[in-house]
């Protein structure tokens, strides 16, 4: 029996951090053992706001691949392939550009947000306001059913799922699959500063490769509550951001609730609150720091991991677009 496709993947714009651990690494952990699953090393799409700093974007592809490993992304299991290196990827979304407006692209939640946090004002690069039909691209061309991903990604499955139905009326036929994000409970991760999401690009993130001082640094300085000044007094544990990571990674949950109520009810100071959730990260991300020193030695063997992986998903990506190409009624060689 075939295993259900599962396709995701990140923008190599940097190091992997504690939001995608909590937001989709660790569905893909399991997911490798029951799907056909494949991971994109996504440098294109990290192009479309890194343009002008492509070392970053290259640089950016040992970084992420070494994190997949380190997390225990198993490559007998799990196919890590190359965006820039799958050329039907490309074809792909210069079709499905074709079956999406730009008002429609103007629309889409994920990229407004994106386009204002990044600052843009009108000066929006293309490729960027294009990438949802790039990601359209991606899932269909492994025929991709299940999309484990965060909470800010399912605007786009929504609109790659309307271009998957856009292809198959035309073509007459189910030529696609549509996806199913799977989202994980916690929703996003907020970043260290309280921002609504801790990314990369926002230097908001507790990264997976952090140093153990590192790590101590960015519980130091997180966000409480303001109003919580001395011991005794009342404090809030919504909006707070030592609690959100405490609810996301703190596996003791009863524990957890006592502690809330306490600081709820005053009695309880910020500082016991990071002791805790420091220990919790440096038991999460000691064991896979130690195992990402250790691949880093061998940077042969993680290039021919990437190379193995994309060489597998190039014939599949490439048999997808014929498909597509045949499907839409065009001419075929
Ligand atoms: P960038 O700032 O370059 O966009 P990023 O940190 O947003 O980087 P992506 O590569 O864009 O990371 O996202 C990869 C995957 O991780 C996506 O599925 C995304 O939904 C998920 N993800 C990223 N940040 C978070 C977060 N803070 N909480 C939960 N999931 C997240
Ligand atoms: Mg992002």
């Amino acid at each position: 029996m075939t295993r259900p496709v599962v396709l995701t993947g990140d923008r190599t714009t940097g190091p992997l951090h504690i939001g995608h651990y909590a937001g989709s690494l660790l569905n893909r952990l399991r997911f490798q053992d029951t799907h056909e699953q494949f991971l994109l090393l996504a440098d294109t799409q990290a192009l479309t706001d890194n343009a002008h700093t492509p070392d970053k974007v290259r640089l950016g592809v040992m970084e992420v691949a070494l994190d997949y490993l380190a997390i225990g992304i198993d490559p007998a299991k799990t196919t890590i392939c190359l965006q820039s290196h799958l050329p039907a990827l490309a074809e792909l979304s210069m079709l499905y550009l074709n079956f999406v407006t730009v008002a429609r692209l103007e629309r889409n939640p994920t990229i407004k947000d994106e386009i204002r946090g990044r600052g843009f004002g009108r000066d929006i690069p293309a490729g960027f306001l294009c990438y949802p039909a790039a990601q359209a691209a991606d899932i269909t061309a492994f025929k991709a059913t299940v999309v484990p991903v965060g909470e800010d990604q399912a605007p786009l499955i929504e609109q790659t799922n309307e271009i998957v139905r856009r292809i198959n009326t035309t073509a007459g036929r189910a030529v696609l699959p549509e996806a199913q994000a799977v989202i994980p409970q916690a929703g996003r991760l907020p970043g260290v500063d309280g921002k609504a999401k801790m990314s990369k690009s926002g230097g908001n993130a507790i990264a997976l490769s952090a140093s153990p001082d590192e790590i101590a640094a960015a519980v130091k300085a997180m966000f409480t509550d303001p109003n919580h000044l001395r011991v005794e007094d009342p404090g809030r544990v919504e909006g707070n951001v030592v609690f959100t990571y405490l609810d996301a990674f703190d596996e003791d949950r009863t524990t957890l609730e006592e502690l809330k109520a306490q600081y709820r009810r005053g009695g309880l100071g910020d500082s016991k609150i990071k002791r805790r959730l420091e220990d919790i990260l440096q038991a999460l991300i000691g064991p896979t720091r130690e195992r990402r020193t250790q691949l880093a030695k061998d940077p042969a063997y993680v290039l021919d991991v990437i190379r193995r992986g994309t060489e597998k998903a190039r014939s599949r990506t490439e048999t997808t677009k014929r498909e597509v190409v045949e499907g839409l009624g065009l001419f075929m060689l």
